[in-house]
């Protein structure tokens, strides 16, 4: 066998899921959940965001490596701004106002508007010290917001930090069906579980009655997708103004969003502890 390229798909040998990189050695971090989605704007984020507050509010010591480097918000989401602190033995998350350790490369931006504008290479680099030069410390729960779909960063996020399980993010007007199968399949093709879809933007709740209102057709694309593989749905998540202005006005940590509680609950209950 020559080199190992990590692509299992193009190689016949029998080996283990690829060599991983080891955290900074003043991390000890339990439990690491990436959450994917097919496209942008979908509200990867926005449930990375709420989950890691669910967790957080539930006492559990919470993170989010924010790994969606060109479209990071996960900082003004949580209104937090710089500064990250470092020194010789390594990087300083920065901690929301409830307390959840956050690292982003917003933080590292002297304006949050400045762009990025470095080759994926550069990126994946990045994000890889994101995770083996930043001192996490004890972390129950930490959060990987990735990249939309499945090129350079999310492949390197899958392949240099061992995570524990998968969260797809979908809408029901997206493709749903092919975007869950290739992130189904790229979980597999790096051996890692997929834990199940959180489905966002499906419906509307009437202010006055309560009552639920699909938008878009039946309301089923989602359901049928996750059964069809084998998946739970996880949440499912209103278009809620609350979660607009929450987001816009850097408080999603201490907003409780209820309709995300049903995945928090899962990821409470469902993940084994796997100290990194
Ligand atoms: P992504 O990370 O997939 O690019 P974001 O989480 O940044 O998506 O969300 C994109 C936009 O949609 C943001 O303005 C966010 O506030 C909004 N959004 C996300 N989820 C919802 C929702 N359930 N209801 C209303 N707006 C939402």
């Amino acid at each position: 066998m020559g080199e190992c390229t990590h692509n299992c798909s193009t190689c016949g040998e029998k080996c283990s899921a690829p060599q991983t990189d080891n955290p900074h050695e003043l991390s000890r971090i339990k439990r690491v959940i990436a959450v994917v989605s097919g496209k942008g704007g979908v509200g990867k984020s926005s449930v990375t965001a709420m989950l890691a507050a669910a967790m957080n509010k539930k006492g559990y010591s919470t993170a989010v490596l924010d790994a969606d480097v060109t479209g990071a918000s996960i900082p003004k989401m949580y209104g937090v701004r710089g500064d990250v602190q470092s020194d010789g033995i390594g990087m300083y998350p920065v901690k929301t106002e409830d307390g959840i350790k956050i690292i982003s490369s917003n933080l590292l931006l002297e304006n949050e508007s400045d762009p990025i504008v470095w080759r994926g290479p550069i990126i994946a680099g990045m994000v890889k010290q994101f995770w083996t030069d930043v001192i996490w410390g004890d972390v129950d729960y930490m959060f990987i917001d990735c990249p939309p779909g499945t090129g350079d960063v999310p492949l390197t996020v899958f392949q240099s930090i061992k995570i524990d399980g998968i969260v797809v993010v979908t809408t029901p007007q997206e493709l749903v069906s092919m975007i869950v199968e290739k992130a189904v399949n790229m979980a597999n093709l790096m051996k890692i579980p997929v834990l199940g879809i959180v489905e966002n933007m499906s419906y509307v709740v009437c202010p006055d009655c309560g009552k639920r209102i699909n938008v878009f057709g039946d309301g089923k694309a989602v359901g049928e997708t996750a059964q069809k593989f084998g998946l739970p749905v996880l949440a499912e998540i209103p278009y809620d103004a609350k979660l607009v202005a929450a987001a816009d006005g850097g408080k999603m940590d201490v907003q409780t969003f209820e309709y995300i509680n049903p995945a928090a609950d899962i990821l409470e209950s469902g993940l084994p502890v796997n100290t990194h």
